[in-house]
């Protein structure tokens, strides 16, 4: 073959840097391109064999070697596929963008969308360029007596075509590294970069670094029977380790899947060595491809920030990580991988977007994840519960986020009540059916009031993630007949003993109250609500409005600049109890008690409720300590 030299078929001579540009925020893309080159190239082949088409040896082996040798700075991909003839060479390497290369310069010099653009005009292979000064290219097609052929392009617009030497089928990609892909040549970047993008290609894909033993394990043993065999020379050579794995376990029928290799698969994909809660098998083919496992993950701590990966997948090939357009928002919680053959491999995310055929596939996810979880709220409702603290924030984001998945999941959002049961909204209802929902965002804050409500046999219900706000707006929103209040927003009827005062004397007992204590606490403001509860031994008590607190938190959660949070201050009411002697003997008219004693009264029952509440001021605190202690010394 006469060495041919020539320019690549395209008619701008800027394709290259214009190329590097784009690619350059991800150059380790190569590694995906080249691989997956050559993972077609086996498969091709593989396909003509099956219709007899083509020949192969009956144990033919297919694989992809990479070799990297730091000393020469070269990296060679090689595959045993399909290979190529000069003329296909010439065909499918020169003519880049053989699907037009003067619209593609036209179209997209502007444009930054380069994952679309490679795909779509077959540049993957030009990604070599990004690393390799030089590329090589030595091919031998499967055609019965092809010759070898050489290809050689040192990233300008002209190469050279020439016989080449390889002599088995196949292709070898020979990359000579230069300044910008020079971290390549450390074994461990490309050992990573070839992990990230190829896990689970088809084909086993190997890296041998030249001068470095090549890793190997020991076989495993192979019952046979003469494995007896006394000088150990049938033992079989030791095996090579492959870089990926070529089954993937989602690939599987769920029917075929073993709990331990969900957890392993787990293990090895997220590297996160807490046991997942439990997963999702999606095996679909109808009306599109897909197959994955979605992970739901164990949380550290309550404090843990949910941050959940999920890996998509085209044919074993990895496209991304986290495509918000493919995996509904809420579900990018959990860990995951999602391989869907009929997505474009080069995503672009704007393409995506628009795309109502995305939109099922997500819609599809969402649906899948509502009935796993209604499925096992049916069928094991203790194991849902020992699930839900875990599950329960991304259910209910995942409920904020989409409706249709908050109408097949309301029914089964669980509240962990104060006697440390879970019930559901209906069930909490069913037991408690007056009005208002009464939750707790802090247990321990929010202890004297939980107290109230146990000494009742009340309960409560425990809303203290930070999701709860937004979640509890959202049942509110959605679900006109209910209403939550926080524990210390109002006095729950069951608190009280439904004594109904005469409503003049009520009035007016309120009245003396309120001037009482307003003068006593040199408060202005101050509003009073006089009851009667059945836990004899609460004096007073604070309830805050829900509202203006809702409304304080919100400002306090955004953070809004230049608004004082305290421009809206918490509407608070002094509940004093009039079962309480203290309080009754404040009410009694023929009051023999000095204004100083009355005062004191007012000063440690306001404290007092205060305190049930929240931490004082530090002022407020000295003072208290000091009325404490003042009221102490009159018992001595
Ligand atoms: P795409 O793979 O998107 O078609 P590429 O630029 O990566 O675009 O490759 C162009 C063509 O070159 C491929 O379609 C294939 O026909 C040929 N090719 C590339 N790499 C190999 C290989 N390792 N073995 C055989 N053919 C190859």
């Amino acid at each position: 073959m006469a060495v041919e030299k020539g320019n690549l078929s395209i008619h701008s001579e800027n394709i290259f840097p214009i190329i590097k540009k784009w690619l350059y925020s991800d150059h380790d893309i190569f590694a995906r391109e080249l691989v997956s080159n050559a993972s077609d190239a086996i498969t091709k082949f593989k396909r003509l064999v099956s219709m007899n088409e083509a020949s192969a040896s009956d144990d033919e082996v297919y694989e992809i070697n990479i070799t990297l040798d730091p000393e020469k700075k070269t990296i060679v991909f090689s595959d045993n596929g399909i290979g190529m003839t000069e003329e296909e060479v010439k065909k499918y390497i020169n003519q880049i963008a053989f699907s037009g290369a003067e619209d593609f310069i036209e179209k997209y010099k502007d444009k930054s969308d380069k994952e679309q653009i490679i795909g779509h005009f077959g540049l993957g292979f030009y990604s070599a360029f990004m690393v390799g000064a030089q590329v090589e290219i030595q091919s031998l097609s499967y055609q019965d007596g092809a010759t070898p052929v050489k290809w050689l392009c040192d990233g300008g617009t002209t190469f050279e075509i020439s016989e080449g030497s390889r002599i088995a089928r196949g292709t070898d990609v020979i990359l000579y590294v230069g300044e910008e892909g020079a971290s390549f040549l450390d074994e461990y970047t490309l050992r990573q970069t070839i992990q990230k993008y190829c896990s689970f290609m088809p084909y086993p894909i190997y890296l041998e670094v030249v001068g470095k033993p090549v890793e190997e394990k020991e076989p495993e043993p192979e019952e046979s029977e003469d494995s007896e065999d006394a000088d150990g020379e049938d033992t079989k050579a030791p095996e090579r380790i492959a870089l990926n794995t070529t089954h993937p376990l989602y690939a599987k029928s769920p029917s075929e899947c073993t709990d331990e290799e969900y957890k392993a698969f787990y293990r090895d994909t997220f590297h996160d060595y807490k046991e997942p809660l439990f997963w999702i098998h999606l095996n679909m083919d109808y009306p599109f491809n897909l197959k994955g496992i979605l992970y739901f993950p164990k949380l550290n701590t309550e404090f843990d920030t949910i941050e959940g990966q999920i890996k998509l997948y085209n044919s074993q090939v990895f496209i991304a990580d986290n495509i918000k357009e493919v995996i509904p928002e809420f579900l990018l919680l959990l860990k995951g991988v999602i391989d869907c053959p009929d997505l474009p491999l080069n995503v672009s995310r704007s393409f995506l977007q628009n795309d109502g055929f995305v939109r099922k596939i997500s819609n599809y996810i969402s649906k899948k994840v509502a009935d796993k979880l209604n499925s096992l709220f049916k069928s094991d409702r203790p194991a849902f519960e020992g699930f839900w603290d875990d599950i329960s924030p991304f259910v209910k984001f995942g409920g904020l986020k989409d409706d249709k998945f908050f109408e097949s999941v309301e029914g089964i959002y669980l509240f962990k009540t104060t006697d440390n049961r879970y019930v559901t909204l209906q069930e909490y209802r069913e037991k408690y059916p007056e009005g208002k929902i009464f939750y707790v965002s802090d247990p321990i804050q929010q202890s004297q009031y939980i107290k109230l409500f146990k000494d009742q046999s009340l309960e409560a219900v425990i809303l203290d993630h930070s999701i709860d706000p937004a979640f509890i707006s959202h049942l509110e929103s959605k679900k006109e007949d209910i209403t939550f209040a926080r524990i210390d927003a109002d006095l729950s009827d069951a608190l009280k003993d439904g004594e109904v005062p005469d409503e003049a004397t009520h009035k007016e007992a309120v009245e003396k109250l309120e001037t009482l204590f307003k003068e006593s606490l040199g408060k202005d403001k101050l509003s009073i609500r006089l009851e009667s509860m059945k836990n004899e031994d609460t004096s007073s008590l604070m309830i805050l409005s829900e509202e203006s607190r809702r409304m304080q938190d919100m400002l306090k959660m955004y953070g809004m600049s230049g608004m004082d949070p305290n421009m809206f201050p918490v509407e608070r009411t002094l509940v004093l109890n009039s079962k309480h002697p203290l309080v009754k003997r404040l009410m009694t008219p023929s009051d023999d008690l000095s204004e100083d004693t009355k005062k004191m009264i007012c000063e440690q029952l306001y404290d007092l409720a205060m305190l049930s509440h929240m931490q004082l001021p530090p002022e407020e605190m000295t003072k208290f300590i000091k009325r404490s202690n003042d009221l102490l010394m009159r018992l001595i």
